[in-house]
């Protein structure tokens, strides 16, 4: 069984040599660091005994110039090799988030909200880099600089340390309790923030209706609301902020009280030399940081450790569907489809609840024949579709394509086989182009125009003066819907599949458009085995093979012929719709 740690421990693995040479960068810098109070002293010391000339003084102070560049120097090299393995790491997790995410079956987003998948992929994968990068940072300097700067501080004198070191605890306890509280504003400041953007981005994209409902007063009120939340937020996270680091300042300048006055007492009474008093001030203030590390490092260690417990977990869920080790593969498909017994249900235990989406399908469609769906909505048409490219998996009965059970087969293969066209296209915010070849410029043009052409596009996208470049916006937010459906179509006609399967792809044009449309799929007819589900009964009534679903069985089957004569939904809801056309046209 994996550990949550084994998830990064590869990552530190493969770059313990960078991590090895941060770290020692880190302690050199730390070392220099603390050479400097030395130099100081001896400094103060001389020149208190009028023991320096101006030779001298320069030669300290060009010394002191060669440690500046040199802490210069290692210190980018330990923020390169440190920050640069945790950036790498964050960027590894990120990826592995997201290719695992994609294995995962559509059951599985279901469930989840994309909010929590965000914040997974953004904020939990974020701390875990400031718990790796930050985290050894803080430890080291805690550690090493802290224990160095108290040793050099007892070198010089032990009681007077240990009176130094009263105010220390305090600098920990209260770093670690307001670095608490600073998180939890920033991550409140962080939602107000997405709260406030999402309100206007949503204002924005709904400023039609907002216009049409006289709305513009509520509307301003409420993205008002969620600046002013946002204001709050930040007057209360500055108000930590700016209560922490004076506290510290507080802090520290209590220790150096202690060293002016009992130090101050020492050098009169000749128990340290000016130089030694000089010096202490300096190791004190270098003693701050690691306290202040001290008390973050443990909140930044359990914030990561927290993510990355959370970030396993999703990583260590099992992909409901995926591919056995000896899956089978179809080389050319010929379209040749059985449903046999085939029962569905969403969630987990359908029988309690008693509902199955779909129960004892039994189907044969031939190849190159196209079958028709119909049905009123909600009688489980969609969810049928769905099943053959194995977005959800059936809980009874076979589903055969070619005579292969589809479970058996390679999930990649079995879907290069079929094309699918969602009822609802969705769009990625390019070019048209790029949304139809979903970025593959190996695409041959005169393909492209061909499947633009099928799917009627021609004009649309010769209205457009970039035409096939033109940028289609967040969800293709400057296309209609029916134009929409069509790249999705033109997307479907490019990738030359054996199986061809439509959700409804004339819902959102005209009469025309959807005549044109169905007139291509039917010149496809032959050639590829299409299942189309339509509403509007005129898109199917060609099909080789009309079903019609209810409450998820399978009620009518036939040509239309038959099923006119049948006499009972599709025959009726076809009149009702020949009527509606008439009317329209009239
Ligand atoms: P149609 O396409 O015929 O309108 P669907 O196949 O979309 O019908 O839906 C059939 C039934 O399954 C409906 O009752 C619907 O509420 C339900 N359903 C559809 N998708 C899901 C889902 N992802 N999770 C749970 N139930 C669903």
């Amino acid at each position: 069984m994996m550990n949550a740690s084994d998830q990064i421990k590869p990552y530190f693995i493969e770059n313990r040599t960078k991590i090895m040479i941060g770290l020692l960068s880190l302690i050199i810098v730390d070392m220099l660091q603390l050479f400097i109070p030395r130099i100081i002293k001896r400094v103060v010391d001389d020149l208190t005994t009028f023991n320096m000339d101006g030779w001298q003084l320069l030669s300290f102070a060009l010394f002191m110039i060669g440690i500046a560049v040199f802490i210069g120097i290692f210190r980018y090299i330990w923020r390169r090799c440190l920050l640069g393995t945790a950036r790498r790491i964050e960027e590894g997790l990120r990826n592995m988030l997201f290719a695992h995410l994609q294995c995962l079956s559509a059951a599985y987003f279901d469930k989840v909200k994309t909010g929590d998948l965000m914040a997974h992929a953004t904020n939990d994968i974020q701390q875990i880099r400031m718990a790796t990068g930050m985290g050894m940072v803080a430890l080291n300097d805690a550690i090493v600089l802290g224990l160095a700067a108290i040793g050099f501080m007892a070198y010089i004198n032990v009681s007077l340390t240990a009176y130094v070191l009263i105010p220390m605890p305090l600098i920990v306890i209260s770093t670690r309790f307001f670095s608490k509280k600073m998180h939890r504003g920033y991550q409140t400041v962080q939602a107000a923030f997405s709260d406030l953007t999402e309100v206007i981005r949503e204002r924005f994209a709904g400023i039609r209706i907002i216009k049409a409902h006289h709305r513009n007063r509520e509307e301003a009120a409420r993205v008002e609301a969620a600046s002013q939340n946002y204001v709050d937020e930040n007057i209360r996270l500055v108000k930590i902020v700016g209560s922490f680091f004076p506290m510290m300042l507080f802090f520290s300048n209590l220790s150096l009280a202690i060293v002016l006055y009992l130090g101050g007492r020492k050098t009169i009474m000749a128990d340290i030399t000016p130089g030694d008093f000089v010096a202490f001030i300096s190791y004190l203030g270098l003693l701050t940081w690691p306290m202040m590390a001290l008390g973050w490092v443990t909140n930044l260690i359990q914030r990561g450790r927290a993510s990355l417990d959370r970030i396993h977990q999703i990583l260590q869920i099992v992909p409901e569907i995926s591919d056995s080790e000896d899956a089978d593969f179809i080389e050319e498909a010929q379209g040749h489809i059985i449903f046999e017994n085939v029962s569905f249900h969403y969630g987990a235990d359908p029988e309690e609840q008693g509902i199955t989406t779909l129960s004892q399908i039994d189907l044969e469609i031939e190849p190159g024949t196209v079958l028709g769906i119909v049905g009123p909505p909600g009688c489980g048409k969609s969810t049928l579709l769905n099943l053959m490219p194995r977005l959800y998996d059936i809980q009874r009965g076979r589903i055969l394509i070619d005579g292969h059970d589809i479970r058996t087969l390679k999930i990649q293969n079995l879907r290069s086989h079929i094309a699918f066209i969602p009822q609802e296209p969705f769009l990625f915010a390019g070019t048209i182009r790029e949304n139809i070849t979903f970025g593959d410029q190996q695409i041959p043009e005169d393909r492209l125009k061909r499947a633009v052409r099928d799917a009627a596009l021609d004009d649309t996208i010769n209205n457009f003066p970039a035409g096939l470049e033109t940028v289609v916006g967040e969800k293709g937010v400057i296309l209609s819907g029916g134009q929409k459906q069509r790249i999705a179509l033109a997307r479907c006609l490019l990738q030359d599949s054996a199986i061809l399967i439509m959700d409804d792809p004339i819902s959102q044009v005209d009469l025309e458009t959807g005549t044109a449309i169905i007139n291509t799929i039917r010149k496809m007819a032959g050639q590829k085995t299409i299942i189309i589900v339509s509403h509007r009964l005129s898109a199917v009534s060609y099909a080789d093979c009309i079903i019609t679903l209810d409450l998820g069985h399978i009620t009518e089957c036939g040509t239309h012929r038959q099923l006119m004569e049948l006499n009972d939904y599709y025959a009726q809801t076809y009149r009702l719709q020949e009527i509606e056309e008439d009317l329209d046209a009239a």
